[in-house]
């Protein structure tokens, strides 16, 4: 990290470990399905999935078919479904590279089918959740598409929406999803259609509904170590540790005397003279903007330091008049738990879910194995003669 000033550590044997733990939650027959999509909830795909596939994972899922195509060309083995819509336009693509696509409802179905192109794919139920997926009460026309020619049905599935609530009314709820989607599974059987596989857990489906018994579970979130908040209770206690950390080094101090202000919009005033450092990572970074005004930090050698006037987009400045700090010192801007600051507690604080702080993570950074002090990605390639080609 000697050239670094701001990065993102990865620790995968921390995945190694949350993929273990997650995996005695499982029944024998049930495979795992990695969830990788949004950029492995901004831990680097390629990477992530290469891994995976080392430690013997060979079950991934992905929104969109853009991701699909980048895992299989980087040479990612096994299956790989993709959650989201793809135009019927691309069947083609879904063929070539061997991945299996979602029907996402009725009209979806018809126009893959009528490609004429053989894919294959798992279809989505909506059970409750009205987004995607074809009403479980359509029976007539799901049992249609199970005679189709050119889709090759591996699978079936449903989303739960609130799996993540121990509120009697949600866990109601879900239990009336999970009823409808095994009702329509028993409705094939009576037409005398093969059930596919079938999938109804996400992270929490996981912990909170361990008795479900399906084919696949799709892990996302709870496979990066995390949940979605800090004060989530799930029925399943997990011991998960987080794969992913962003750190930074202080580049800048100085003095600024008592009545200035500090950043855009002047926000900050200065009632005493106050020393101010400056950490190269912003907004563009994936740092929410508003966390500043929630109270928000830093960790320096184990001590909370506030982020003081807007976070920037390429840096944030922060108050160091009580503390020891010098150019160069590391910073912890998201680290664990034990560092008091998890990627759950500036979620939290900014009203948001980890989900959505971790996807927003973007390439800028570069990712660092830290066990093997190896950067896996940087923006740049510094070499000016393969820069030229
Ligand atoms: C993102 C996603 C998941 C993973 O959810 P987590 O809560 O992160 O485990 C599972 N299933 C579908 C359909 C998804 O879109």
């Amino acid at each position: 990290m000697e050239n670094e000033n701001a990065w993102i550590e990865i620790q995968y044997d921390h995945l190694q470990h949350n993929v273990l733990e997650i995996k005695k939650l499982l029944p024998k027959k049930t495979t795992f399905m990695a969830v990788v999509k949004a950029n492995a909830y901004g831990h680097g795909l390629i990477q992530v999935a290469t891994y995976l596939n080392t430690i013997g994972i060979t079950s991934f899922g992905v929104a969109r078919i853009e991701e699909a195509v980048e895992l299989r060309k980087a040479g990612i083995k096994g299956e790989i479904l993709v959650f989201g819509y793809t135009s019927p336009d691309q069947c083609q693509v879904l063929s070539d590279y061997d991945i299996m696509q979602t029907v996402v409802d009725v009209e979806h179905a018809r126009a893959l089918e009528e490609m004429n192109i053989p894919i294959k794919v798992h279809i989505k139920i909506d059970t409750g959740m009205h987004r995607l997926g074809i009403d479980f009460q359509r029976m007539e026309e799901l049992v249609a598409i199970f005679q189709y020619r050119y889709l090759c049905i591996e699978g079936m599935y449903t989303h739960l929406c609130v799996c993540d609530s121990q509120q009697q009314d949600d866990v109601d709820f879900t239990n009336q999803q999970i009823d409808a989607f095994y009702q329509v599974i028993e409705s094939l059987k009576v037409h005398q259609i093969k059930v596919p596989k079938i999938h109804i857990q996400s992270s929490y489906g996981v912990l909170n509904y361990p008795l479900l018994s399906c084919d696949y579970a799709r892990i996302g979130i709870a496979m990066y170590g995390i949940l979605s908040t800090d004060d989530h209770r799930t029925i399943r206690k997990v011991n998960l540790k987080p794969v992913l950390s962003i750190k930074a080094k202080v580049i800048s101090i100085r003095t600024v005397p008592a009545g200035e202000t500090i950043g855009y919009g002047r926000t900050y005033v200065c009632h005493n003279e106050t020393q101010v450092a400056v950490i190269p990572v912003g907004y563009a970074d994936g740092i929410p903007r508003n966390f500043e005004t929630q109270g928000g930090y830093v960790i320096i050698r184990g001590q909370k330091v506030p982020i003081v006037g807007r976070i920037c987009m390429d840096q944030m400045t922060i108050d160091i008049s009580q503390y020891d700090v010098k150019i160069g010192d590391t910073v912890t801007v998201i680290g664990h738990k034990r560092d008091s600051i998890s990627v759950e507690n500036i979620a939290t604080m900014c009203d948001t879910i980890t989900n959505e702080v971790l996807s927003r993570l973007n390439n800028r950074l570069p990712r660092i194995d830290i066990k093997a002090k190896k950067i896996y990605q940087t923006n740049i390639n510094y070499s000016k003669k393969s820069n030229l080609g």
